[in-house]
Parts: structure tokens; sequence; C-alpha cells
């Protein structure tokens, strides 16, 4: 075949596939633009997924009957003219590209009446042209319908999913948006139930409880911090709500919903130790960027985003972080009886993370686990990993506050490194140190220890700092290390299993957990407990009624 520039029927139809991907593109690009327009309601109204009918109507500023002819003209934008602007978009769009890519895939209606205008204009479109023109009356702000999406593109069509599925990603994509802009008034109806409205009263907590439930709402921890050149403000649910999934996360950079991988590492990092494997938090995060920081014209439908110093905002969002969590209150004992009453025989798979009723303690068992009762049953409490939650949480304060507690040597310990200990040594050396170790350098490969960290016992210091050594060389991850020290020195430093306690011992280990922020979680994200129901032990015993 010989080369030939395509007919624009052919480009205009590439570049629509490429932002036009699924129903739940095109409410994307009707959302961006009625806030973009400056609306405080918006309505998205689906049938059939968002294939067959697809609405957005809000009350922003508007089109005239010119501006609207206009609008619909590929690269016709109102929000850049010239190649500077792209260096400092502070719009949600700026392509020109949606309007006329939607109407390339779609038949489309369009009724919008700016302020000076007294009646609203209508257009109808079929294949990108306009088939009819109309006056209708219309209150100021646009209304943009859709039918029929991909009609005319089978392939297309195949590659969507049931309605209900691409409803669930319309509905997402709405939430994202009302949690982004909790001034916004959003309202989403799918075949002609209402299934999610917002107040739009400003406050991100009330959005948030229309979108995951009063109960989580009212649990999240407010976070605020400048740092790097970036602010964070949001919200971000304390240890004891956990998610299964990674989907409770959003993040907002400059008010636009992104996805990134390094923000969504940077929550893991934050959250490290803190909660279950495979577990995640909810958070919510608005991140302010000077705009030339951040391209968001690397990906056709604007959802990637690249940061200019990615490392510097992923250090700043585990910061800002780990702030909030550090300020989180210790929960009231008692608060996490809802979820110990749900009766479960094995409760750490149900994901209760709250906090502990009030214990008692009866015995020990195997020497390795104590047995407690409280008003909703037994518990069996691992007695190593429960002591490794109270020392990590310790430890980890005492570090945040500069007040490590240590131990000096009467004599310094003379320590031996292999060559892979002692490159550790060299980068991680100042991280012990603020742990509470004190450890001199004595010629090649070896080190005096002066002093350790106070909750180290006794015995077998120097294999235990070979250890810590070792297993920080696992961590790929440098900002990971400081969380890997204080599990690895938690874990040296706990009472272990086979060891007897006496019932003070007992007794106080457990005051000592209730305390703790995650005390049904050892730092490494196994259990330090099973909960068997007072409901359980009935219903084993065959006592129902
Ligand atoms: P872009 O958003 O990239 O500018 P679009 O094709 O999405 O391109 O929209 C083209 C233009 O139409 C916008 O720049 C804006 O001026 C106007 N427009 C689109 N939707 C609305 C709306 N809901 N309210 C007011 N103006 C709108
Ligand atoms: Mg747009």
């Amino acid at each position: 075949m010989p080369i030939q520039v395509l007919p624009p029927e052919v480009t205009s139809k590439i570049a629509a596939g490429e932002v036009i991907e699924r129903p739940s593109s095109v409410a994307k690009e009707l959302i961006e633009n009625s806030l973009d327009a400056g609306s405080r309601e918006i309505t998205v109204e689906v049938h059939e997924g968002g294939v067959g009918f697809l609405r957005v109507a809000d009350n922003g500023c508007g089109l005239s009957a010119v501006e609207a002819e206009i609008a619909i003209r590929r690269h016709a934008t109102s929000k850049l003219s010239k190649l500077d602007d792209l260096e400092h978009i502070s719009t949600l769009g700026f392509r020109g590209e949606a309007l006329p890519s939607i109407a390339t895939v779609a038949e489309v209606e369009v009724l919008t009446r700016d302020e000076g205008s007294s009646a609203a204009t209508y257009l109808h479109l079929e294949e990108g042209k306009v088939t009819s023109r109309q006056k209708k009356s219309r209150p100021i702000g646009t209304t943009i319908t859709v039918h029929h999406l991909f009609r005319n593109f089978p392939a297309r069509l195949k590659f969507l999913k049931s309605s209900a599925t691409e409803a669930g990603h319309i509905a997402s994509l709405v939430s994202q948006y009302a949690l982004a802009f909790p001034e916004v008034k959003f309202e989403f109806i799918a075949d002609g139930r209402t299934s999610l409205r917002t107040p739009g009263d400003g406050d991100i907590r009330s959005a948030i409880a229309e979108v995951y439930g009063l109960d989580t709402a009212k649990k999240m921890l407010e976070v605020e911090g400048a740092a790097e050149m970036l602010y964070a403000a949001g919200l971000a649910s304390p240890p004891s709500v956990q998610r299964a999934t990674r989907s409770y996360l959003s993040f907002f950079v400059n008010r636009r919903y992104v996805r990134n991988s390094s923000l969504a590492k940077a929550v893991e990092t934050a959250y490290e130790g803190l909660l279950m494997t495979g577990r995640h938090p909810v958070v919510v995060l608005n991140i302010t960027l000077p705009p030339e920081e951040v391209d968001v014209n690397v990906h056709p439908t604007k959802l990637e985003v690249k940061f200019r110093n990615n490392q510097a905002v992923f250090r700043a969002v585990v910061k800002t972080l780990r702030e909030a969590l550090e300020k989180s209150p210790v929960p009231a004992v008692g608060a996490g009886r809802e979820d110990a009453l749900a009766g479960r025989f094995w409760e750490q798979y149900t994901g209760t993370a709250g906090a502990l009723p009030p214990l008692r303690t009866v015995g020990q068992l195997s020497s390795s686990y104590i047995l407690a009762e409280a008003e909703d049953g037994l518990y069996l409490i691992d007695q190593h990993a429960a002591h490794e939650r109270i020392l990590f949480e310790k430890i980890l304060s005492q570090r945040a506050e500069k007040k490590p507690e240590i131990q000096g040597m009467l004599e310094p310990l003379a320590l031996e490194l292999t060559p892979s200990q002692e490159q550790v040594m060299q980068h991680c050396g100042g991280l012990l140190e603020e742990f509470g170790f004190t450890i001199e350098p004595f010629g090649q490969r070896s080190y005096l220890v002066r002093a350790v960290p106070a909750v180290l016992n006794g015995s077998n210091l120097l294999e235990t700092v070979k250890e810590m050594l070792d297993e920080l060389g696992t961590e790929q991850d440098a900002s990971k290390r400081d969380i890997k020290a204080a599990q690895s020195l938690a874990c040296h430093s706990a009472v272990l299993a086979g060891q007897a306690l006496d019932p003070d011992e007992m007794k106080n280990l457990i005051k000592q957990l209730e305390h703790t922020s995650s005390p049904r979680t050892c730092p490494h994200g196994r259990p330090t407990m099973i909960h068997l129901s007072s409901q359980q032990l009935k219903k084993e015993f065959g006592r129902t009624g």
C-alpha cells in the first residue's frame, strides 16, 4: 500500500477511540467540563450502564449560541490559547477534544444557556454533524445527553462489560469527583434510582459519609501538611479501619482525580506496620503543587500524571500521612465492641482491627498463649506477637520524639561484620543511632558497641545487631528501613513463645496491648489474637435459644 495521509473521518475516529474507551470515559469528560464551568450542582444520570443513555446536567456558566457551535469542533477550547499555557494548566480540560470525540461515537444533544442569553441553545448531533438547531428554555447551565454509545462501533461494544459493571465504573467515578469537590452537590441516578447524593457543603467528611458511610467518615483522621513545595490535605483512616482492596485510595492532584503508582506506594509506606497483610486503608488526599511540577499531558484521558520530582512527592506524602497517623488518638477501650460482637469464630478474618474490650486474664496455654475473657467471649493472645506490637509502637514513638531509651555497656562489645553487613552498617548507621545504638568503627569490619536500645534484653546482643543488619539489607526501599528496623528490634526484644509468664506479667502485657493503636495485629501484619465469641461457644455446645 502506498504511504498516504489519512482522511479526517479516519483520524477523528482514531482520536475519539483514545479518549472514549467506555461509558465512564464519557461521564468523566462531561463532569470535568461541568466542573471547569464553575458548577455547584452536577447530576449524572444513566440507563443501561451509560451505553443506552448518559446525561450530565450542571448549573455552570453555560455557553452562548455561537460558543456552543464552536465547542463541538475539534481542538476548540476556552481554556488554552497558546503553547505556553500548556505548562500551567489549572483547568481539568484543555485539549478541546472531548465533545467532538463523544459526538463521533454517539448521538449527542447539547442544551446550554449562558448569562447573556434569554433562551437556551439546543443542538442535536449525529455522527459529529449538527442535524437540528433549536431554541429551548433552560436555566443557566448545560445539559449534555449521549445516546447509543458505540452503536456504529461493534468492536468497541463487544469489549464493554455488563451494564451493571459499566454503571459501577461510573458510580465510582462520580464518587471520586464528589470527594474531590465537596463544595459541589453531586447526584448519580442509575436506571431511575438515586444511588449517590452529596450535600455540597464543602466539608470533605460529609462527602465521605455519603460515599463510604457515616461510620467510616466519623473515624477518619485529618491530614494536612506542607513539605517540599507540596501541600497535602484530606482524610486518612486510623489503623482500626481496614479494607480488603486498594480501591479506597483517592488521590487528587490540583483537584484532578489521578491514578499514580508512587502515591499508592507512599500510602503503603506510611501505613507499614499498622495494618494486617493484604489490608488497605481509606485515604482521600488532595495534593496541591505548582502546575509546572505536574505533567497531565502524558495520557489521552489525563487519568495518569507525571511528577517532575517523583521522589520529593513520595517523601512529602509519606511524611504528612505519618504525622497524621502519629497524632491518631489511642482508641478508647471498648470502642471496637461492635466488631467484636459480630460473633465470628475466627475474628481476624473479618477485619476487626478496633480497640479491645476490657480483658481479664484467665491463664496461659503451652507457655505461648494468654487466655483472656471479655464480655463477648474468649480471647487467645499470642504473647510474642502481642509484645512485638507493644514494643514496636514504643520504639517508633521514642524515635519520633528523639528520646530513645538506651542502656550503656559497662565494657564495649566487639562486633565483627561480614562485608555485606558492613555495607548496611555504612548506609544505616545513622538510623540505628536514632533508635538508640552507639556503634563505633574499630578497624576493618570491626565495630565497638557502646550502647543499645533499652528494650533489647541482655543475651545475644551481638547476634541481634547482626540479624538486624541482615534484615535491613533485604529492604530495598530506603523509605521503609526505619519501619523495618523497628520491626526487627521489636521482634528481637519481645517475650518468646514457650516462656512461662506469671499472672502479673500477663496482666501487664494485656494492659499495654490495650493502649496500642493496632492491638489486633503484630508489626508484620499477622494477628495477635483470635476470638471465640460467646455466641459461637453457645452454638458449639448446642445451647441455642
Ligand atoms: P476542553 O474541556 O478540553 O476545553 P471540550 O471538548 O471538553 O474541551 O469542551 C470544549 C469547550 O466547550 C470547553 O473549552 C468549554 O468552553 C465548553 N464547554 C464544554 N462543556 C461545557 C459545560 N458543561 N459548561 C460550559 N462550557 C462547556
Ligand atoms: Mg473537556
